[in-house]
Protein backbone atom coordinates (compact mmCIF):
# COMPACT_ATOMS: atom_id res chain seq x y z
CA UNK A 1 0.00 0.00 0.00
CA UNK A 2 1.15 3.39 -1.05
CA UNK A 3 2.53 5.46 1.81
CA UNK A 4 0.96 9.30 2.61
CA UNK A 5 4.09 10.69 0.90
CA UNK A 6 3.45 8.48 -2.32
CA UNK A 7 0.71 9.33 -3.04
CA UNK A 8 1.47 12.73 -2.43
CA UNK A 9 4.31 12.75 -5.31
CA UNK A 10 2.27 10.74 -7.26
CA UNK A 11 -0.51 13.52 -7.50
CA UNK A 12 -3.18 11.90 -5.82
CA UNK A 13 -3.30 13.85 -2.31
CA UNK A 14 -3.17 17.60 -2.37
CA UNK A 15 -0.09 19.30 -0.41
CA UNK A 16 1.61 22.71 -0.11
CA UNK A 17 4.52 22.38 -1.76
CA UNK A 18 7.44 24.88 -1.19
CA UNK A 19 10.08 22.79 -3.68
CA UNK A 20 9.96 20.22 -6.35
CA UNK A 21 12.69 18.75 -8.78
CA UNK A 22 12.75 15.48 -10.37
CA UNK A 23 14.17 13.89 -7.27
CA UNK A 24 13.05 15.66 -4.03
CA UNK A 25 9.38 17.23 -3.12
CA UNK A 26 9.43 19.52 0.08
CA UNK A 27 6.02 20.36 1.18
CA UNK A 28 4.41 22.01 4.55
CA UNK A 29 4.01 19.91 7.27
CA UNK A 30 -0.19 19.02 8.11
CA UNK A 31 0.65 19.80 11.80
CA UNK A 32 3.38 21.92 12.47
CA UNK A 33 5.46 21.88 15.66
CA UNK A 34 7.22 25.05 15.12
CA UNK A 35 6.65 27.79 13.03
CA UNK A 36 8.24 26.66 10.03
CA UNK A 37 8.12 23.05 9.42
CA UNK A 38 9.20 21.82 6.52
CA UNK A 39 9.54 18.11 5.27
CA UNK A 40 12.04 17.34 2.81
CA UNK A 41 11.24 13.78 0.81
CA UNK A 42 13.19 12.20 -1.96
CA UNK A 43 10.78 10.64 -4.69
CA UNK A 44 12.73 7.49 -4.65
CA UNK A 45 10.94 5.21 -2.31
CA UNK A 46 13.40 4.10 0.60
CA UNK A 47 11.43 3.47 3.89
CA UNK A 48 13.87 5.18 6.32
CA UNK A 49 17.39 5.72 6.78
CA UNK A 50 18.26 2.07 7.74
CA UNK A 51 17.51 0.92 4.03
CA UNK A 52 20.04 4.07 2.36
CA UNK A 53 22.60 2.27 0.27
CA UNK A 54 25.96 4.02 -1.28
CA UNK A 55 23.70 4.58 -4.35
CA UNK A 56 21.28 7.35 -2.56
CA UNK A 57 24.26 9.13 -1.23
CA UNK A 58 23.93 11.82 -3.33
CA UNK A 59 20.47 11.99 -2.96
CA UNK A 60 20.78 12.33 0.75
CA UNK A 61 23.60 15.28 -0.22
CA UNK A 62 20.82 17.22 -2.32
CA UNK A 63 17.86 16.66 0.97
CA UNK A 64 20.48 18.69 3.22
CA UNK A 65 21.56 21.16 0.41
CA UNK A 66 17.38 21.86 -0.17
CA UNK A 67 17.13 22.23 3.83
CA UNK A 68 19.79 24.54 3.62
CA UNK A 69 18.60 26.76 0.96
CA UNK A 70 14.90 26.49 2.52
CA UNK A 71 16.22 27.42 5.57
CA UNK A 72 17.54 30.61 4.05
CA UNK A 73 14.07 31.08 2.00
CA UNK A 74 11.78 30.63 4.79
CA UNK A 75 14.12 33.20 6.85
CA UNK A 76 15.17 30.83 9.64
CA UNK A 77 18.82 30.21 8.81
CA UNK A 78 20.26 31.52 12.14
CA UNK A 79 18.92 28.49 13.92
CA UNK A 80 16.94 25.26 12.10
CA UNK A 81 17.07 21.42 12.58
CA UNK A 82 17.01 19.04 10.15
CA UNK A 83 15.88 15.25 11.34
CA UNK A 84 14.53 12.36 10.64
CA UNK A 85 13.13 9.66 12.53
CA UNK A 86 14.18 6.17 12.18
CA UNK A 87 11.67 3.44 12.99
CA UNK A 88 8.63 3.55 15.16
CA UNK A 89 10.39 3.29 18.51
CA UNK A 90 11.71 6.73 17.50
CA UNK A 91 8.49 8.42 16.45
CA UNK A 92 8.19 7.49 12.99
CA UNK A 93 5.35 7.49 11.48
CA UNK A 94 5.16 7.45 7.63
CA UNK A 95 7.89 4.85 6.29
CA UNK A 96 8.91 6.98 3.29
CA UNK A 97 12.39 8.86 4.40
CA UNK A 98 11.87 12.35 4.58
CA UNK A 99 13.45 14.97 6.42
CA UNK A 100 12.07 17.54 8.75
CA UNK A 101 13.03 21.43 9.11
CA UNK A 102 12.43 22.87 11.71
CA UNK A 103 12.70 26.43 13.08
CA UNK A 104 10.78 30.14 13.84
CA UNK A 105 11.39 29.70 17.42
CA UNK A 106 13.83 28.96 20.20
CA UNK A 107 14.33 24.80 19.97
CA UNK A 108 14.73 23.01 22.80
CA UNK A 109 18.62 21.61 23.18
CA UNK A 110 18.35 17.90 22.49
CA UNK A 111 21.77 16.38 22.53
P1 LIG B 1 7.32 11.07 11.10
O1 LIG B 1 6.44 10.92 12.31
O2 LIG B 1 8.76 11.43 11.41
O3 LIG B 1 7.21 9.85 10.22
O4 LIG B 1 6.77 12.32 10.31
C1 LIG B 1 5.61 12.28 9.55
C2 LIG B 1 5.14 13.69 9.43
O5 LIG B 1 4.24 13.76 8.33
C3 LIG B 1 4.36 14.22 10.64
O6 LIG B 1 4.99 15.38 11.14
C4 LIG B 1 2.97 14.52 10.09
O7 LIG B 1 2.38 15.67 10.65
C5 LIG B 1 3.25 14.69 8.61
N1 LIG B 1 2.14 14.41 7.70
C6 LIG B 1 1.31 13.33 7.71
N2 LIG B 1 0.42 13.39 6.70
C7 LIG B 1 0.69 14.55 6.03
C8 LIG B 1 0.12 15.20 4.89
N3 LIG B 1 -0.93 14.68 4.23
N4 LIG B 1 0.66 16.37 4.49
C9 LIG B 1 1.70 16.93 5.15
N5 LIG B 1 2.30 16.36 6.23
C10 LIG B 1 1.79 15.19 6.66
Amino acid sequence: MKTVFQKIIDGELPAEKVFENERVLAIKDIAPHTPVHLLIIPKKHIASISEVTEEDIPLLGECLLIASQLAKQFHIEDGFRVLTNNGTDAGQTVFHLHFHLLGGRPLQHLV
